[in-house]
């Protein structure tokens, strides 16, 4: 039977939630499923990751315990649970962390690497993914002996198929590297991970200034989504780079996407344009995004957004 490895992610101790798309699109081969957990595995884990028909799990460990966040020493510990379990095929998660990890992985196996799939068909070698802002979308097909795919958080929904799994400790030999790890800190800003986040509500010029981003933050928290923001919003200064959705920010699948005084530039829309629905809040009934979502509203949104936080709080409350 084909093996198909699955690299794990998790966040302040517990597993993505997007994990679980990548396991659902890694499972539709048959192959059998290998969860590789780069990051220190907990007991609770476990059944979750047979929910989703993950086979076998196998925490990666070094000599001297977790294997510490150098992207370096990551990859070279996930190609050796690779080489040992005879795993020729990887899938993970194009989210920042899957962004560092799997092309070193790719670049050291020599093997073709496809990032922000859309779609993957494994038992074919093929991937969808989305070119020149969303206005392609292509197939491809990778050759070789390894075989590494990088899927866009979300868009794959997650189905369960429940399994049992063995687990199997892995411990890598690590070197010295170039890159050093000095430290890292924790994101002190609110709000759930962007690409983790089912409902996302943006914001854009049209927010006026900083200081109305609490709106925003307030309603997401709401509906335990997250804040985005368009490049003129977070040029601006009145939010971190970390929250900008588009072509030189982060693409995101959400469920429903809210965009509050976001002008629907094709800049943006290439990192949003996967969302299950949008939602535009805009006074200029003309704003591109108007064609291009599946509800507006043509009002301003310091109208729109204190009373779907009113609305939200009322149904909230009646529960
Ligand atoms: C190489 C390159 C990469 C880029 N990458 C990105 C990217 O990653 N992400 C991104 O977003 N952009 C990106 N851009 C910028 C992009 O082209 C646009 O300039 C940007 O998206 C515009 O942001 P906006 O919609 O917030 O602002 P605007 O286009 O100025 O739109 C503001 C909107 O707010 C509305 N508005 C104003 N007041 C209110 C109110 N009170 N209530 C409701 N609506 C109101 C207006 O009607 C208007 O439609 C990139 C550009 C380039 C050249």
């Amino acid at each position: 039977m084909d093996r198909i490895g699955v690299v794990i992610e998790t966040d302040r101790g517990e597993l993505k939630k997007t994990n679980f798309g990548v396991i659902t699109a890694a499972r539709r081969s048959g192959a059998e499923l290998y969860a590789l957990l780069p990051d220190e595995f907990a007991a609770s884990y476990q059944p979750l990751l047979e929910k989703y028909g993950i086979g076998k799990i196998i925490p990666i460990v070094s000599e001297s315990g977790a294997v510490i966040f150098n992207p370096a020493s990551r990859a070279k510990a996930v190609i050796q649970a690779l080489y040992r379990f005879d795993i020729r095929t990887l899938f993970g998660l194009a989210s920042p962390r899957g962004k560092d990890l799997l092309p070193r992985v790719a670049a050291e196996l020599e093997a073709p690497l496809a990032m922000d799939c859309t779609a993957v068909a494994p038992e074919e070698s093929t991937v969808v993914k989305s070119h020149y802002s969303g206005k392609v979308i292509a197939k491809f097909r990778l050759s070789g002996n390894y075989r590494i795919y990088g899927l866009r958080p979300n868009a794959v929904e997650a189905v369960a198929a429940p399994a049992a799994a063995e687990i199997l400790p892995f411990q890598a030999r690590t070197e010295p590297e170039a890159l050093q790890f000095v430290e890292s800190t924790e994101r002190t800003d609110t709000g759930a991970e962007l690409s983790e986040a089912d409902v996302i509500i943006s914001g854009g010029r049209g927010m006026a200034g900083p200081e109305n981003f609490a709106l925003l933050f307030e309603c997401a928290g709401l509906m335990r989504g997250a804040v985005g923001a368009s490049r003129a919003a977070v040029d601006a200064g009145w939010i971190p780079y970390a929250h900008q959705v588009g072509q030189t920010g982060q693409t995101v699948s959400p469920k429903v996407y809210i965009a509050c005084g976001i002008s629907g530039s094709v800049q943006h829309f290439a990192g949003m344009k996967t969302a299950g629905m949008v939602i535009a809040i805009n006074i200029d009934p003309e704003a591109p995004i108007m064609q291009r979502c599946d509800y507006f509203a043509v009002d301003d949104l310091f109208d729109v957004v204190p009373a779907l936080i009113e609305n939200l709080k009322r149904l909230i409350g009646d529960r």
